[in-house]
């Protein structure tokens, strides 16, 4: 089921009784989530994900805008009417009831044509229980279940009415570090044979870009950009999103264009084209530097780490925006590291250039 959102806005007024400013938490969204696709949305905490999520399942009336699953207008739909599967942080499983009971819960109220026998509930139970692999665990209270497997009961609960869209808001953020990285990749899995369009929100670049088939990066309710995550990164469209995306984060200094080259400090370390004389921010993924000992940047060594097939250099610079400059060099070249300074060539690629005051990308050519 595509999902389309049409000017969709949601304003809160203001908290405190002083300033009533309002809070524009979602603030015209405008685009389509194509069939069968798993969405990340992604930003800071407090950006609006989970005002956008809950206008989506209904819990939320818009301000202004509208909803569309395929070609319904859901907009004024109650949520339960909506057929949407929610998955929150906290599981919000029921304590006093079993995996099983937990997981045909959904099914119980409904009424007429779409009543189910008892038989009928456990037959789809055990479904969804054996595509989220906790099918031994049906007799269990949440109690007697790890962080990881309420989870999937939460998420097998969410799919059991076979929903048309599947929501998820930051499912992963109460589990630990393994369990994180196991159980986004089984969201993943499941998506895939569910096919169910699913909307991922998280505050965590990787986690977003690791399982999206297609992330929408926002800001303050606003979106800054959308695209797959391999092309965001490669290719954002602002300071903010640059920053937002990658680990380590990308190195950002204080730089100037002048007669077509890029100056950092004294050193010009880029020749281009096409852009007029200015102030700007030069940002360079720490894949970008190549150890050169006759490179033009040169940085004060602090350390080298070394991480097995990589080692990071992590060095310092008067014009860096950063209080650390960490560049990724594959280990064959760790040897050339050594002594007080480091010199880098750049790989034009991975320099980014943003406006001094507007943050917005500026595009270059090289020679
Ligand atoms: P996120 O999920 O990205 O952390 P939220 O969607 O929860 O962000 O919140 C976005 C903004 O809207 C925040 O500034 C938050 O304080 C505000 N907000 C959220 N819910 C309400 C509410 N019910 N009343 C007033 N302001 C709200
Ligand atoms: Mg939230």
């Amino acid at each position: 089921m595509k999902v389309v959102l049409q000017n969709l806005t949601k304003k809160f007024p203001g908290r405190n009784k002083k300033s009533r400013d309002e809070v524009t938490a979602v603030d015209h969204f405008n685009f389509e989530i194509p069939n069968g696709k798993l969405i990340g949305l992604l930003g800071p905490s407090g950006c609006g994900k989970s005002t956008a999520l809950n206008l989506l399942c209904g819990l939320l009336k818009p301000t202004e805008g509208r909803i569309f699953f395929g070609e319904d207008d859901v907009t004024n739909l109650p949520a339960e009417n909506r057929g949407v599967g929610m998955v929150f942080q906290n599981y919000a499983l029921y304590p006093h009831l079993t995996v099983l009971q937990n997981i045909t819960f959904p099914l119980e109220n409904l009424k007429g044509e779409a009543k189910l026998t008892k038989e009928e509930m456990q037959r789809k139970a055990y479904e969804v229980a054996k595509l989220v692999q906790i099918e031994e665990l049906m007799e269990r209270k949440p109690s007697e279940l790890s962080g990881g497997q309420q989870q999937r009961v939460a998420i097998a609960r969410a799919l059991v009415k076979m929903p048309r869209i599947l929501l998820m808001d930051e499912p992963l953020s109460n589990l630990d570090a393994r369990l994180r990285l196991q159980t986004r990749e089984e969201i993943r899995r499941i998506q895939r044979e569910t096919k169910i369009t699913t909307i991922f929100v998280t505050h965590d670049q990787e986690e977003a870009m690791s399982i999206s088939d297609m992330i929408v990066v926002m800001k303050d309710g606003a979106i800054q950009q959308i695209g797959k995550p391999q092309q965001v990164y490669d290719d954002p469209v602002n300071l903010f999103v640059a920053k937002f995306l990658g680990t380590p984060p990308i190195n950002v200094f204080r730089g100037r264009v002048q007669s077509g080259q890029l100056y950092i400090g004294q050193e010009a370390v880029l020749n281009l084209q096409n852009v007029p004389d200015q102030e700007l921010h030069v940002g360079i993924r720490p894949e970008g530097f190549v150890l050169q000992t006759d490179g033009p940047l040169s940085c004060k060594l602090d350390e080298v780490e070394v991480m097995g097939r990589d080692i990071t250099v992590v060095s310092r610079h008067e014009e860096s925006e950063n209080t650390d400059i960490r560049s990724i060099i594959s280990a064959e070249n760790a040897a050339d590291v050594a002594g007080d300074t480091v010199r880098f060539a750049l790989k034009p690629a991975k320099v980014l250039l943003f406006h001094k005051e507007t943050q917005e990308r500026i595009y270059f050519e090289t020679i």
